[in-house]
């Protein structure tokens, strides 16, 4: 059987690029992921107005070029889901659903899924009303009246994005000042179909088979009321994709691979790239960043060891 010199976990910018520089360096790697699209979570961003050259880019556009080089430079990238890693003797044994991988070292690029926000309904109305994905879902509630929960980066985008087929978005975030970026908040809110309420806790999606209200309340006067809305979008954040595996190397108290920038982490030979390590700025210019790094330092390691 083979033995790769890398073998990446995740196909989003950070394994994508982190393909591109192993292909370059000359190192033999397969790129695993689950998704048959490809791209993390990136292809579901509306628009990327922030990675340079391409402003405006669709975040689909953006994750399907990233795998386009990638393949066409020759990397091996395969829809399988990693189930197990051993350590054995000098090299991993990585299993995925399909098959078995040796490889000298493992570029862990798992990234990041969508924080839940732990309310009554959400679990139950998930699919019929509750999203997490504006850019997925936000064409179904064309004259609706529907809601965002959060008030960071994502939150803002996705309640400019909704405003563009609601009839009204509400924008409900916990505090009274937004995390996101200035030039997102200054468009939310200056749409006038967005009504933004501070303060402000969600306790109760209601609903009966579709959503019809969601319940909250200021956190300052106590006042509560249900807002009559039809869907829910949820962007309170994110967690890493992590697992419940048992392989992995030292995490931060939130589940985050803790790694540097050289992806570098407490287990020799395992390298932590993208949204998956510990990190001030979690986008998609860091994670390509990661993936480039990463690949450094696997060379570095490979001449080492
Ligand atoms: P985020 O920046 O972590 O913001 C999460 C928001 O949800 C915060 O405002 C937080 O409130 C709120 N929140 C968390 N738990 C909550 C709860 N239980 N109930 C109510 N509200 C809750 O997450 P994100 O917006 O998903 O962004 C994730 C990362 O992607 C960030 O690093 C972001 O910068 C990046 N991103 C960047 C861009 C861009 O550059 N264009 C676009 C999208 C995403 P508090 O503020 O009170 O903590």
């Amino acid at each position: 059987m083979e033995t790769f010199d890398t073998l990446i976990i995740g196909g989003g910018p950070a394994g994508l690029t982190a393909a591109i520089y192993a292909k370059r360096a000359g190192l033999s790697m397969v790129c695993l992921d689950p998704s048959p699209m490809g791209g993390g979570q990136i292809v579901n961003t509306y628009e990327v107005d922030n990675y340079p050259g391409l402003p405006g880019i669709s975040g689909m556009q953006l994750g399907m070029e990233m795998k386009k080089h990638a393949e066409k430079l020759g990397a091996d990238i395969r829809v399988e889901t990693v189930q197990s890693v051993e350590k054995d003797e000098d090299v991993w044994k990585v299993t995925s659903n399909k098959e078995t991988y040796l490889t000298k070292t493992i570029i862990l690029c798992a990234g990041a899924s969508n924080r839940k926000l732990g309310v009554p309904g959400e679990k139950d109305l998930t699919g019929a009303g509750v999203s997490y994905c504006a850019t997925c879902d936000g064409a179904f509630f064309r004259n609706k009246v529907t809601a965002v929960i959060g008030g960071g980066d994502v939150a803002l985008e996705d309640a400019i994005f909704l405003s563009r087929f609601a009839s009204k978005v509400y924008l409900i975030h916990r505090r009274d000042a937004f995390r996101g970026a200035k030039v997102l908040q200054d468009e939310a809110l200056s749409i006038d179909k967005i009504q933004v309420l501070y303060d402000t806790i969600p306790d109760e999606i209601q609903g009966d088979g579709q959503v019809n209200g969601l319940k909250v309340h200021n956190k300052k006067t106590g006042e509560s009321q249900v807002l009559p809305v039809n869907g829910v979008f949820i962007a309170v954040g994110t967690e890493p994709n992590t697992h419940d595996w048992s392989w992995l190397p030292e995490r931060d108290e939130k589940g985050y691979i803790i790694a540097g920038e050289d992806g570098v982490t407490s287990i020799p030979g395992i390298f932590a790239a993208g949204d998956v390590r510990t990190k001030q700025l979690r986008q998609v210019i860091t994670a390509a960043a990661d993936g480039a790094n990463a690949v450094t330092s696997v060379q570095r390691y490979l001449i080492e060891h």
